[in-house]
């Protein structure tokens, strides 16, 4: 991608329009909900660029090193012999930026024999373009709901769900209260919704103490609930890799990332990724009530590991001698546990009679 492209508008005319939109909104009709502010901030953020790399926003596992993609593509292949290698099955692929993750995990596959047809879940033009130079042959979709029903899934998302937009509630004197953004001035800020809110917070949660603050995401419930509802039906199985927790806590996670720096979530809205920590333990509950198995999650470290990245290490060194050096510094941003190592975890899932335990989950 062009430098001049992961710049996306230099002159700051989109994030104007953007801001401008919700400030006359929340004029108009009061507070808007921080999910209503992320989503259209993501929507336009990643229609308007490329985010991914050194000179983009923000760089991931696939594009750290090509290690991360291969043992994905290890992973499905492994399972996918298991069931006997069937003909007709589809890697499905959801936000795949610019379809490093996939070409990486697909050459590995193909070694395998396997060779499945590849449905990509895309938002942004630019990147879809970008996709199809990566993957030729690729067929996108808006969401899940057009990917074929007819064969076996293999299906992968990595910082996906991080993306999707997140509500948040906080615990005042009299009551759970949506967190809304308003306006100071011409200031976005924080103000706590007027409309009671207990009902959309978890039980455990809803005698938590005044203060207390926590993050849902109802996006990401749905999207979940439709892969396990797909896995079980066609079968196949699943990888979801994304930063996160196992157990809900309380406090903030929204973060907002321009340059590779923190930034302030309300400073540029449609300029900068929007993101928030994945509820693990909401995916966990929601896959299973679908009638998916899940695996896991594990931490990205362990699992990596697992999955043999010190022999994958030693074999590209042993290619390439001259980037040794290198190579391993690209493993250890992955694996490490005060790199990406921890905080990011893997879950698996499986359904319609595929293995219930795939690689790495110990
Ligand atoms: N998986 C890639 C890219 C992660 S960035 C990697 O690991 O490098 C997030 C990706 O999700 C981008 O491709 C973005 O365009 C896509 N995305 C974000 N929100 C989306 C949504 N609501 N619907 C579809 N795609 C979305």
């Amino acid at each position: 991608m062009s430098k001049a492209a992961s710049d996306g508008d230099p002159g700051g005319s989109a994030e104007r329009a953007l801001s401008a939109m919700f400030r006359r909104l929340i004029r108009e009709t009061g507070p808007i909900s921080l999910a209503q502010f992320m989503g259209e901030s993501n929507a336009r953020y990643y229609s308007s660029r490329d985010p991914l790399g050194a000179a983009g926003d923000f760089i991931t596992a696939p594009e750290i090193s090509q290690m991360f993609g291969e043992l994905v593509g290890l992973w499905l292949a492994d399972l996918w012999s298991q069931m006997g290698s069937p003909e007709r099955v589809l890697y499905v692929e959801l936000g795949p930026g610019r379809g490093t993750l996939a070409s990486d995990a697909l050459r590995t596959a193909a070694k395998f024999g396997l060779n499945p047809q590849v449905h990509f879940v895309e938002g942004s033009a630019s990147l879809r373009a970008i996709q199809r130079g990566t993957i030729p042959g690729v067929t996108h979709h808006d969401d899940l709901g057009s990917v074929p029903e007819d064969a076996p899934l293999l299906l992968v998302a990595n910082e996906f769900f991080d993306a999707l937009p997140i509500r948040q509630l906080v615990r005042t004197a009299q009551g759970w209260r949506e967190r809304m953004v308003g306006l100071e001035d011409d200031r976005f800020v924080f103000v706590a919704g007027d409309k009671p809110m207990d009902s959309a917070v978890p039980e455990k949660w809803r005698d938590a103490d005044e203060g207390a603050l926590i993050e849902t995401c109802p996006a990401a419930a749905s999207v979940m609930s439709e892969i396990a509802t797909r896995l079980a039906k066609q079968g196949g199985a699943g990888l979801v890799v994304d930063y996160g927790t196992t157990e809900l806590r309380s406090g903030s996670t929204l973060q907002a990332i321009r340059s590779h720096e923190k930034v302030d979530v309300f400073a540029a809205p449609g300029e900068a990724d929007l993101t928030a920590h994945v509820d693990f333990e909401m995916l966990r509950h929601v896959a299973a009530d679908q009638g998916a198995q899940v695996m896991g999650p594990t931490t990205q470290g362990q699992w990596l590991r697992a999955l043999g990245i010190d022999r994958r290490l030693k074999a590209l060194q042993r290619q390439s001698p001259g980037n040794a050096d290198k190579i391993k510094r690209q493993r250890d941003r992955l694996v490490d546990e005060s790199e990406m190592g921890a905080l990011f975890k893997v879950m698996g899932l499986s359904g319609g009679g595929w293995p219930t335990a795939g690689a790495g989950f110990g």
